[in-house]
């Protein structure tokens, strides 16, 4: 691992050998291993969203004012996301968690790419591999506002101007939505209760791209670590998370977790 540059090899090198030898593992990602693809963060710097907030789209007060606003919004961020690819930190994740059956992935992102990525990853013939856990949902989702169904979106479709019909369920015909979180919503609780069971059971907790602040994500982490195991986190910068960190890595994402993750 000492190609890696600006890192201590001997930290490296320890977790490297804790996270292959572990039984279970549970691992956090947040936005920075997204940024690595590519994927903005939506703050409207362009054109046609600069005037708005994602506070101010990203809301069940929005969609019921304004439903073709929001979903033309997301039609756009779709079309972006698109865009984008699994990098090498997704596909490193992704390979780790096929050979080391019992981990489990908790993303804070919506962009897909870890479900992209465990699916590419898994070759002809392999066991289905287990998804991530989406924390936040997934853009590429649509969910009734009505009965609660969910679907991969049909289409996704490119930038999208102007005003355009809402799309409609399947099966009950109410207003479909983007299945992702919403600003003043409540995390699903049966997913959030499996990502703190893996992390009560996990040997190791690896916390990628994210400065792990927001509850209850946030808290994840810190229940591995009180129940006995260890915490390694990989950031480029240091997070409130890392005092309390077994072993701590600046860096970025893709390159690092190449060096921890894949066999030697
Ligand atoms: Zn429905």
């Amino acid at each position: 691992v000492d190609r890696v540059q600006g890192l201590s090899a001997d930290d490296a090198d320890r977790a490297r050998a804790v996270l292959q030898g572990a039984e279970r593992v549970v691992v956090l990602t947040g936005a920075g291993t997204s940024a690595e693809s590519g994927v903005p963060t939506f703050r409207g710097e362009e054109g046609l969203w600069r005037s708005f907030r994602p506070e101010e789209l990203a809301t069940p007060e929005a969609f019921a004012r304004d439903p073709e606003l929001v979903w033309t919004w997301y039609r756009w961020r779709r079309s972006l996301v698109a865009d984008c690819s699994p990098n090498p930190g997704h596909v490193a994740l992704a390979r780790f968690a096929l050979r080391h059956g019992a981990t489990t992935i908790v993303t804070q992102n919506v962009d897909g790419l870890h479900t992209r990525a465990a699916i590419e990853a898994a070759d002809v013939g392999d066991p289905a591999p287990a998804l991530p856990l989406e924390l936040h949902g997934a853009i590429g989702r649509d969910r009734c506002s009505a009965c609660g169904a969910v679907r991969e979106a049909l289409v996704l479709e490119g930038p999208a101007e102007g005003p355009r019909t809402i799309p409609r369920c399947p099966i009950c015909d109410g207003p479909l939505r983007p299945d992702v979180v919403w600003f003043g919503e409540a995390l699903d609780a049966e997913l959030l209760e499996r990502a703190f069971e893996r992390a009560r059971g996990a040997d190791v907790c690896l916390v990628v791209g994210t400065s792990a602040v927001v509850q209850p994500a946030a808290s994840i982490p810190i229940t591995t670590l009180e129940r006995g195991g260890a915490l390694i986190e990989v950031n480029p910068e240091p997070t409130p998370l890392t005092p309390r960190a077994t072993i701590s890595l600046r860096g970025k994402s893709g390159p690092l977790l190449g060096a921890l993750l894949d066999p030697a």
